[in-house]
């Protein structure tokens, strides 16, 4: 029997979450089980959604929940958001990547995606309200774009000795990782 796959979050500033993710090749058992394990540790951490390069994986890949309800369970592959409409509106987010640090993030409200189940079923959808909101924040992920970038310069402010904080981590995590190497 093989280990059920788990994940840990990826935190900012590591540099997979700068980078373009990219299509998933195939729609196989590997796809459904990484779908799976991105919705366990998003419920885990109390999270609305959670992209792929979260996880540490460079895919086009993003699952969200606005409910919590599993009937409101949705995956999103090869996802790409074709269209966004409607008054841009500032609301709160936060982000699995950056514990502790909120801010007031302006986004169009709505989305239209064009995307692919874990199944590799079309999806064609348009989304308003919340889950556009998660969708979008989600999506900036797969394009390699952060919390820190949609943020104002007085938030950014704000927020400077947080922010310093998780790159601090990060490089004591580095660098204790090239030493036991
Ligand atoms: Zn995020």
């Amino acid at each position: 029997m093989t280990e059920p796959l788990q994940f840990h979050l990826t935190l900012y500033p590591e540099p997979v979450l700068r980078k373009v993710a990219v299509d998933v090749p195939a729609f196989d058992d590997d796809l459904r089980a990484t779908v799976r394990a991105m919705f366990d540790l998003m419920y885990q951490s109390n999270g609305v959604g959670l992209a792929a390069p979260q996880v540490g994986l460079q895919k086009r890949i993003l699952v969200l929940n606005a409910t919590g309800k599993p009937e409101d369970e949705l995956a999103l592959v090869n996802v790409t958001i074709v269209d966004r409409t409607g008054e841009p509106s500032l609301y709160e987010e936060g982000c699995l990547s950056f514990p502790g640090i909120y801010a007031e993030v302006k986004r169009p409200e709505r989305c239209r995606v064009k995307a692919f189940s874990p199944d590799g079923a079309p999806i064609e959808r348009e989304f308003d309200g919340f889950v556009s909101r998660i969708v979008q924040h989600e999506y900036d992920h797969l394009e390699g774009v952060l919390l820190v970038d949609r943020m104002s310069a007085a938030d950014k402010q704000r927020h400077k000795a947080a922010l310093q904080e998780l790159v601090d981590r990060y490089r004591s995590r580095a660098s204790s990782a090239a030493r036991t190497r």
